[in-house]
């Protein structure tokens, strides 16, 4: 099946125009993305896809190499995620990836091997939740490190990464010991899930269970310079911090724009009694709309440094989650014992919202963040 949708050789990196890229996007979202939904629900990990997602351009058009088109990227990520909501966060953790490879300026990360990784050919994601909740002091950091002959030792646990897998990677951040046991600085690096990694498998989520999510525990794993994304961290992160944030948006865009289109579908059979209903297709769809042409503004300058800037990424995102989340309890209302049936799609559309409301940065995360810099703004 796959075949049909993957692009001829003569459309490679250098052809990922503004047009085909979309074009192309939305025939795989529309086309085999769509109807293998319900098993990515189940536990399917779409590599097929993600394959020809990263073929058609979908997964490199944000990196400066490629234009650093943040805009493309992210109507790409909200093609997909209109169809389904996981494929999309698989789009984030990769797209993320690959900004940490293009961004650590370290040649051994940023050549071959992120060609290979914006093209789809290679897989990772991305386990910077705890670091992220752990920076704005919401939580420890659990993995550490000591320092050693050319380079680290990292050691500890993370509960959940999304697209790994024995072979694949991902970007993590482990805080570094002195001798007293305090920590000096983090550092962040490309974790390579090879033999030395143990990958624990997840308890059954309510959702997302096709997003190959795993358990990572490392002992003594070794860091050298190969690896090494930024020493130190915090500097890095926060220059990337904003972009990270609003790549999320497209995620929570295509999941609200498929709940609208679930309450259209039953308009002709429901819409005399459903009009009686609060968050009608069309409310939402202005609101969708809005937000995506703020998103499109701020895709401009995605390395803006400034407070400002910041905050209206944030307020974005968080507006973003709450669209998701209204978007999918309206579909599930305006398509009745339809989508209360456990295969509707409604049904699926309303975890999937969960889980734009609550991956890092959480709706309340976000929330506390905006609450911080307004402070800064306005002390009281
Ligand atoms: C399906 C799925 C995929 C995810 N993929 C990624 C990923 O790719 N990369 C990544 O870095 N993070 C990933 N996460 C983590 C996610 O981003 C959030 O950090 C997580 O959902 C908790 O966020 P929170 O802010 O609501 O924390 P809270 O729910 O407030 O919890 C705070 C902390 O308590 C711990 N905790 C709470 N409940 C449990 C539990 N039942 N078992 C173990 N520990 C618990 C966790 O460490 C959590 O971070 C994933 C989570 C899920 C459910």
């Amino acid at each position: 099946m796959m075949e049909s949708v993957l692009i001829s050789d003569d459309a490679r990196v250098d052809r990922w125009t503004d047009d085909v890229v979309a074009e192309n996007v939305e025939r795989i979202s529309r086309g085999p993305l769509k109807a293998v939904a319900a098993r990515i629900d189940k536990g399917h990990y779409p590599l097929d896809i993600m394959a020809a997602l990263g073929e058609a351009g979908a997964l490199g058009v944000h990196l400066e190499r490629h234009g650093a088109r943040f805009g493309l990227a992210i109507d790409a990520m909200q093609s997909a995620s209109r169809a389904c909501g996981s494929t999309g966060f698989l789009m984030w953790s990769h797209d993320v990836c690959g900004l940490y490879l293009e961004q650590s300026g370290n040649s051994h990360l940023s050549g071959s091997r992120l060609d290979a990784h914006a093209e789809g050919k290679t897989f990772g994601g991305t386990a910077l939740s705890n670091p992220m909740k752990a920076f704005s002091g919401i939580e420890p950091m659990m993995l550490r490190a000591t320092r050693v002959s050319g380079g680290y030792r990292i050691n500890g646990t993370l509960p959940w990464v999304s697209h790994i897998a024995a072979g694949q990677y991902c970007g993590a951040i482990a805080a570094v010991l002195r001798d007293d046991g305090s920590t000096s600085h983090e550092v962040m690096f490309l974790l390579d899930c090879d033999e030395r990694v143990e990958l624990r498998p997840c308890p059954v989520f309510s959702g997302m269970e096709g997003t190959s999510t795993w358990g990572v525990r490392l002992h003594d794993y070794f860091v050298g310079e190969a690896q090494m994304i930024a020493d130190p961290a915090r500097p890095f992160i926060a220059r990337i911090r904003p972009a990270f944030i609003l790549l999320q948006v497209g995620m929570a865009l295509g999941v609200a724009q498929g709940a609208i289109d679930s309450s259209v579908e039953v308009e002709p059979m429901l819409g005399h009694v459903n009009r009686y209903l609060n968050d009608r297709p069309d409310e939402l769809r202005a609101e969708l709309d809005d937000a995506v042409r703020q998103t499109r503004v701020l895709a401009h300058t995605p390395y803006d440094g400034s407070k400002d800037y910041l905050l209206d990424v944030l307020d974005v995102r968080a507006r973003g989650s709450e669209l998701a989340l209204r978007a999918a309890q309206a579909s599930l209302l305006h398509q009745g014992a339809r989508g209360y049936l456990m295969s509707a799609a409604p049904q699926r559309r309303i975890r999937e919202s969960h889980f734009v409301a609550i991956v890092t940065p959480a709706l309340k995360h976000l929330r506390l963040e905006m609450a911080r810099l307004c402070k800064e703004e306005f002390p009281a």
